[in-house]
């Protein structure tokens, strides 16, 4: 019997490393020999650019817009170790809801039976989480994705956004939504990143599926317009996006997170933040020192 694909949207604030993360599970995971079909849903459509290279691809939304009957090849291109990278795009700048977007990229893909015809192991959505507005729910809404993960780093920023986005799962939980696998904690420096994130999982009931250090090998992969996994195979780095990569297949365990409240969120914030400012941003800090 052949394996149901797994549909796996990655949310997160812009610029915490939803694409590099993505793009190197994608890379990784075909390089261990699955299918994989990125889809970005950032109108910034630059998603996939680690994987195709100079490839030049069209957006979704682009294509749509410009009329006439549309094939998958107008719109998609394989990328490394075959991943079929694919971007929605967005409305013309300062024109319509960017998130009615990715419903009409998503649609006309079901329509040309992407997944039926090339059968992917796994489909990646790369999707901007900043404000989870209907549109850009519509990954976590009616059971089109199975599980969520959502990057974050120990930033109030990032971790605000992530709140957000667990507010956006609870709600649509109930009518069939998707429900969360984890937290990919990203671009960790201090000492107190981790525990803070960690305390961050404790308070929603969610966990940390991988910590992803902030690294030069990170940067580098990306001057050369690569992956790690392609850039750096051997690194500390490419192995940590492989057990990613690995974990997120393999696990399909997922919750319904417990976002905290407005203020809550903002108390449990200044917490840390006396924490810090007493111990110093280097000391190491205890384990769930706010918890
Ligand atoms: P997003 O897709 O969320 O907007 P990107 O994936 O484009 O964010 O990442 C933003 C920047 O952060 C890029 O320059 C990327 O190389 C860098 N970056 C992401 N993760 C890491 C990391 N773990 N270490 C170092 N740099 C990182
Ligand atoms: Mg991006």
């Amino acid at each position: 019997m052949t394996k149901r694909t797994q549909h796996i949207a990655i949310y997160g604030k812009g610029g915490i490393g939803k694409s590099t993360t993505t793009s190197n599970i994608a890379a990784a995971l075909a390089d261990a020999g699955y299918r994989v079909v990125q889809i970005g849903c950032d109108p910034k459509a630059d998603s996939t650019v680690t994987l195709r290279g100079v490839n030049y691809l069209p957006t979704v939304l682009d294509r749509t817009r410009e009329g006439g009957r549309v094939h998958l090849e107008d719109i998609s291109v394989v990328g490394f170790r075959g991943v079929l990278c694919i971007e929605a795009g967005g409305p013309v700048p300062g024109v319509g809801c960017a998130g009615r977007g990715i419903n009409a990229a998503i649609s006309l893909l079901q329509d040309l039976h992407l997944f039926e015809e090339f059968k992917p192991d796994i489909v990646l959505y790369d999707v901007l989480g900043d404000v989870v507005c209907g549109g850009f729910a519509v990954p976590i809404r009616e059971g089109l994705t199975d599980r969520v993960y959502v990057v974050s780093s120990s930033d109030f920023m990032a971790i605000y956004a992530a709140n957000n986005l667990f507010k956006a799962i609870q709600k649509y939980a109930p009518s069939g939504g998707a429900k969360l696998g984890g937290i990919i904690a990203n671009g960790l420096i201090a000492p107190y990143a981790r525990p803070l994130i960690d305390d961050f999982a404790v308070q929603t009931e969610t966990r940390v599926v991988q910590y992803i250090p902030r690294s030069s090998t990170v940067a580098q992969a990306e001057l050369h317009g690569t992956t790690v996994i392609e850039a750096a195979p051997d690194s500390a780095h490419a192995a940590i996006y492989r057990e990613l990569g690995e974990k997120i297949v393999a696990d399909d365990s997922s919750v319904v997170p417990q976002p905290l409240g407005v203020n809550d969120l903002r108390d449990w914030a200044r917490q840390w933040g006396d924490l810090i400012l007493r111990e110093g941003a280097d000391a190491p800090v205890p384990i769930r020192a706010v918890a």
